[in-house]
């Protein structure tokens, strides 16, 4: 059934599900999602003939962009070659290839590549890699995760587990691995005293994790896990500096292994082709996701550090965790090629200098509206943190959903953005994500950020005045 433009300016509008509508099952039955015709470079172009341009890359995915004619290439000819073996007894050299530009001269002792189809397939595999490291190691006792509340690290069990999305997991109680516990976010706009020093803030984080260690008992842990730069649930949030120094060290103390999600925040988003290179530390494992394809193939990877691959290789020789469609052919081929355009045209220093472009434009635009509280963010991820009150950062009614108003004026005039909500504690705050492709022009910047503004001041006007906007 064709939405009325004239009595509904949403992009995304709301249909009684109806008999003969599709089988494809959405997202939301009570939501239709906008049909997209065609995708090039920054903008996409829906059915409904509006163009949209894509400014965060869907979930930071699309790092060059979309409809590039070299990967489709790469993918096409792949097919053509070879489209797919079982892994147990083949390999192809696109996943050759595609492990070895990543991992060239064993890059902060990082050794091995493990591809699979998903973030979450990728953290339920590091996950599985880690407990089995301390099986060979000898360690049996160790079953228990360390992660944080505000987290997010993918869809399925255990990957679920670690996470705190309360929304999300509400269904699955009791369904749950059980042996996970959660210490604070290393989110300092929230989270940090007005009377502590960053410092002091680290220190207190710290300390909190020590004593989560020590309760849990440090010889029962496996990991502690964490987005290196927060993504999707806190909006790009750093962590205060020295705080990731101080995990390697607690984690070397009672031999419990790092492990990084970079899924959204890897692969160059903050200027760095990992985004831990910032903390000037190394994990022993890491996930990679959303740039690894850039949006051309559904593929993850889980880096595992030499010291990981040692105990394999002295143990078992097996990493006990297979699946179908590892390594698949055409999707490592897809990623290759995305890899290679990155190398080649130097994204991530590109990524690096557009991102104090993007950082100037969104503090000067936004820097003056009245419900932004705090603008943060790294490289090409950037996160706008909404509040009621500048002054005591006291969120919105959740029922507002203002990070999602503004996120729909945006997409009528034009600029996609990701918003979310529950910023602070799963259910209040409220905040967006702007992501574009490393690719992205200083001028098409500029206009992202001047439509985020006018966004932002007539989702404000909304909130003065219910009746004054289509929104209410
Ligand atoms: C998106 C995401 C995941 C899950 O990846 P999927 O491909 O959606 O399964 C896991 N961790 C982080 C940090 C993510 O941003």
């Amino acid at each position: 059934m064709a939405p009325s433009r004239d009595d509904n300016h949403l992009p995304a509008v709301t249909v009684k599900s109806q008999h003969g509508e599709g089988h494809l099952l959405h997202r939301s039955l009570a939501q239709k999602p906008s049909m997209v015709d065609s995708a090039h470079g920054i903008e996409l172009k829906l059915a409904s003939g509006q163009t949209i341009i894509d400014a965060c890359g869907g979930a930071a995915v699309a790092l060059i962009g979309h409809g590039n004619e070299e990967v489709t290439q790469a993918m096409v000819e792949q097919a053509r070659k070879v489209s797919y073996v079982h892994t147990q007894a083949y390999t192809t050299a696109p996943a050759e290839e595609l492990a070895d530009i990543i991992l060239e001269g064993n890059p902060y002792g990082l050794e091995k590549a493990f591809f699979v189809g998903s973030g979450s397939e990728a953290v339920e595999s590091a996950l599985k890699l880690a407990r089995q490291y301390f099986y060979e190691k000898n360690e049996p006792e160790r079953l228990h995760l360390v992660s944080r509340q505000q987290s997010y690290h993918g869809n399925t069990m255990t990957a679920m587990s670690i996470s705190t999305n309360q929304a999300r997991k509400a269904p699955y109680q009791g369904f749950c691995y059980p042996n996970v516990s959660h210490v604070s976010p290393a989110y300092a706009y929230q989270y940090k005293h007005d009377t502590e020093s960053e410092a002091e803030f680290t220190e207190r984080l710290l300390a909190e994790l020590d004593a989560e260690f020590l309760r849990v008992g440090p010889e029962k842990v496996v990991a502690f896990i964490a987005e290196t730069v927060s993504g999707a649930t806190l909006g790009c949030v750093a962590a205060p500096k020295g705080y990731y120094k101080g995990v390697r060290a607690l984690c070397d103390k009672y031999g419990i292994l790092l492990f990084l999600d970079e899924i959204m925040c890897g692969v160059g988003r903050t200027g760095t082709y990992f985004a831990f290179e910032q903390e000037g530390i190394a994990p022993d494992l890491v996930t990679i996701a959303k740039g690894l394809g850039g949006g051309y193939a559904a593929i993850a990877g889980v880096l595992m550090h030499e010291k990981v691959v040692d105990v394999l290789r002295q143990g078992s020789q097996v990493f006990n965790n297979g699946h179908t469609y590892q390594a698949h052919p055409i999707s490592c081929a897809a990623a290759l090629a995305v890899q290679r355009i990155v190398q080649r045209d130097r994204l991530v220093a590109r990524c690096a200098k557009m991102g104090q472009v993007l950082e100037r434009r969104l503090r000067e635009e936004l820097g003056g509206c009245g419900t932004v509280g705090d603008i943060r963010g790294r490289g090409l991820f950037w996160g706008v943190e909404f509040v009621r009150d500048r002054a005591s950062r006291e969120t919105m009614a959740p029922g507002v959903a203002f990070g999602a108003r503004v996120q729909q004026i945006a997409f009528r005039k034009g600029v996609a953005v990701y918003p979310g909500a529950g910023t602070v504690d799963g259910v209040r705050g409220d905040h967006l994500l702007v992501a574009p492709p490393f690719t992205v022009t200083e001028r098409q910047l500029e206009h992202i950020c001047r439509v985020l503004r006018e966004a932002v001041e007539e989702a404000e006007g909304c909130l003065r005045d219910e009746s004054e906007c289509g929104l209410a």
